[in-house]
């Protein structure tokens, strides 16, 4: 089903709406004066093929306000898709409606565009205009591409820190898309002394969660980075609640209760973010894996890790003092079988890189406080060895040297090897992975040994420990790999700057970083 409606343009500017297109639509917003511009938190662009991408809006007149001061009816919305900043080249352009039981939210599908050049998008709706966003289509199916540059970012915990990662990210160029690894909000209650404090209290219905993410988006920055290219999205915890597992939470509320705060949640990141239909929630689920092709580069799998998995054991950090049984890791999962096989039957080496676009570390990682107990990170795959192991077997019986794995959660910045043997960190290297930290998710951090200590010895498979802000720029060549992680200086206070921290290059027959 298309959200295009059969409306002639003359009757949505004037207003003319006619006896048979109201009992079309009955409870459509025909005012053409607003009041405002409702464009508040801007416009977005995600999931680029290539003929085409997803553009998005919300209307919200006031958006911490009910109804994000809109009123509960459909207002039409034009878009417009041009191949130059001025708008004077139209090549697409149509008419939505921006439904009250979408939380005012439009997603259009653009197709018919060229592949591998950029786009400027914008929207209308009565006599008020949108910002301007400008997004890349992908290569065509069999296309060489030089270079796919795809930047990594997330955890944007607004309480702790500015988005001044996401200004600099804003001004990179020539993003192909950025890939969001999750936490885009974070669901706690406002807390005194916060930077800039939630509105409200802990999150659960659907008006929270919308005002939630209108309180995020009304950032300017964030805003910024949205409108220079198109995202790549996923979810992971706090998009929901802290470390939930597929239809549990972290304090055993019973499921078919979760469930509702779920759907919530589903629904609110579905309506504020630029995703395709295919990811509108349906019966309480949402189909988040997926794959995104760049030519004949690379192959993006974007995987979801929390709607499968079983429940993470010892309370998900490790740390706990409580006796814990580790006995159910061997029969854990973190994809589950259906996503595991699809995975595998998408994993080849057709393509010059594979990417796996994903939440929680894969690599083993080991703080030197938690040596003691032999404990990792449960919510990490570490909690979900034979998934690991899993993976590790896929990438060997394909005989893949091609394989790297963008993941975040942690909020610090780590590059470093998959151990091809479980348990052993100096086995040779399965595949790369770049944990990219967080845009401002734990404040400024510190460089250094903060809370590491020895990190570095014991873990000889991981080339870099970062605490700091920031966000990754990975760089697809033909055979090679260019990593860039840059770090800001300051989230607390305004005025970050950004700077490169380190660079690596991975090449495509031998899954080993370099460091450059
Ligand atoms: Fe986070
Ligand atoms: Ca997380």
């Amino acid at each position: 089903m298309s959200d295009h409606f059969p409306l002639d343009r003359r009757s949505l500017l004037f207003g003319g709406a006619s006896l048979a297109l109201t009992s079309l639509a009955p409870n459509i917003a025909w005012a053409t004066s607003l009041g405002g511009n409702p464009f508040t938190l801007g416009v977005a662009a995600g999931d680029p093929w290539p003929d085409g991408f997803v553009i998005w809006t919300r209307l919200a007149l006031a958006p911490l306000g009910e109804n994000g001061g809109m009123a509960m009816a459909a207002y039409p919305v034009r878009y417009e898709v041009a191949e130059d900043e001025h708008f004077r080249r139209i090549v697409r352009q149509g008419d939505v409606l921006a439904r009250p039981e979408m939380g005012h939210s439009v997603h259009v599908e653009l197709a018919g565009l060229q592949p591998s050049r950029p786009y400027h998008y914008r929207f209308f709706t009565g006599s008020e205009a949108s910002p301007h966003g400008i997004a890349r289509t992908a290569p065509a199916i069999s296309a060489q591409v030089d270079r796919v540059r795809i930047a990594l970012a997330g955890c944007q915990n607004y309480e702790q820190g500015l988005y001044t990662a996401y200004r600099h990210l804003a001004q990179e160029d020539a993003v192909d898309a950025v890939f969001h690894y999750g936490d885009y909000i974070y669901e706690g209650r406002a807390r005194e002394g916060a930077i800039r404090p939630h509105v409200g209290d802990e999150i659960y219905t659907i008006s929270d969660y919308r005002r939630r993410y209108a309180q995020y988006k009304s950032d300017p920055d964030l805003q910024a980075a949205h409108a220079s290219a198109a995202f790549i999205m996923s979810f992971d915890d706090h998009e929901v609640d802290n470390n939930w597992a597929a239809n549990i939470d972290q304090d055993l509320t019973p499921p078919e209760y979760f469930a509702y705060r779920r759907a919530a949640a589903f629904q609110a990141w579905y309506e504020n973010l630029p995703v395709r239909r295919s990811q509108l929630p349906k019966a309480n689920h949402v189909q988040m894996y997926r794959r995104l092709d760049y030519g004949r580069s690379l192959r993006m799998h974007v995987l979801d890790t929390r709607q499968y998995r079983t429940d993470q054991i010892c309370g998900a950090t490790g740390r706990e003092t409580r006796p814990c049984s580790t006995a159910p890791l061997a029969s854990g999962s973190i994809l589950g079988a259906a996503q595991e096989t699809w995975l595998g039957e998408g994993l080849s080496s057709a393509h010059q890189w594979n990417l796996l676009a994903q939440q929680v570390m894969v690599m083993p990682l080991l703080y030197p406080e938690q040596r003691a107990a032999g404990r990792f990170n449960m919510d990490s795959w570490s909690g979900y060895p034979t998934s690991r192991q899993k993976l590790v077997q896929q990438i060997k019986e394909r005989n893949l040297s091609n394989v790297v794995i963008a993941t975040g959660d942690v909020h610090s910045h780590h590059a470093g090897h998959l151990p091809s043997i479980e348990g052993d960190f100096n086995s040779p290297a399965a595949a790369t992975e770049f944990v990219a930290t967080s845009i401002s998710s734990a404040g400024n951090g510190k460089e250094g040994t903060r809370r590491w200590g020895n990190m570095a010895q014991e873990n000889p498979h991981c080339l870099l420990n970062l605490d700091k802000r920031g966000y990754q720029i990975l760089d697809f060549e033909e055979k090679q790999l260019v990593a860039k992680i840059q770090v800001v200086d300051e989230v607390e206070a305004a005025g970050g700057h950004v700077r490169k921290a380190a660079k690596f290059h991975v090449d495509n027959r031998n899954p080993q970083l370099n460091s450059i």
